[in-house]
């Protein structure tokens, strides 16, 4: 491959986090480690309503996790029989019955996506408050090569090149207005 053909496909290759696009999903649900939101509670940046144990996240893990929730959020992801499952209200439940299995998570995705279950250490501006000090799962995901950590919303630099110059057009037109909304 020549030196254009390379850049080219650099530069269309999805290979960069870039908030503005994703927004962060991969901090919404998070199980971490028992004991690290405690440790780390003065940097604690939104209101934790509900915290569900999990259990060992992975089988490698020798701790237990817990995602909690930092929305007025129906749908609980809890440990029942070993297994973790949501805990979704009835009248959910009763929609998603007749769907196939795929359906069903998407349908979930669909309904669980508003609420936006952020990371009780995302910032309003969906940094990490904790971020040089992360736990493991989240310093991997997005940067391993196997299938479960990789993430498919990253953008391309073509991608973000693209969003600067229209936010850069966009603050001219509009001095005062907020770009991102
Ligand atoms: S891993 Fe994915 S969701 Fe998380 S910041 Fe990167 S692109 Fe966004
Ligand atoms: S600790 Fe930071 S990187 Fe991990 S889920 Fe929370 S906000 Fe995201």
């Amino acid at each position: 491959m020549n030196y254009y053909a390379k850049l080219i496909a650099y530069l269309k290759t999805p290979s960069k986090c870039y908030i503005p696009k994703c927004k962060a999903e991969c901090c919404t649900n998070v199980p971490l480690p028992e004991g690290f939101v405690e440790s780390k509670r003065g940097r604690i940046q939104r209101p934790i309503l509900y915290a569900a144990k999990l259990g060992k996240n992975s089988p490698s893990d020798d701790f237990d996790s817990f995602i909690y929730n930092t929305t007025q959020n129906p749908i609980q992801l809890m440990r029942v029989n070993g297994k973790i499952k949501p805990i979704i209200p009835p009248e959910i439940l009763e929609k998603m019955d007749p769907l196939p299995l795929d359906s069903q998570i998407a349908y979930l995705r669909i309904i669980y996506k508003p609420y936006e279950n952020y990371c009780p250490f995302m910032t309003k501006f969906r940094k990490c408050a904790v971020y040089e000090e992360r736990p493991a799962i989240c310093r991997e995901y997005g940067t391993l090569t196997d299938k479960q950590n990789q993430c498919s919303l990253k953008a391309s630099p073509l991608e973000i090149i693209k969003d600067f110059i229209e936010i850069a057009k966009f603050a001219l037109l509009h001095p005062f207005k907020n770009p991102y909304k």
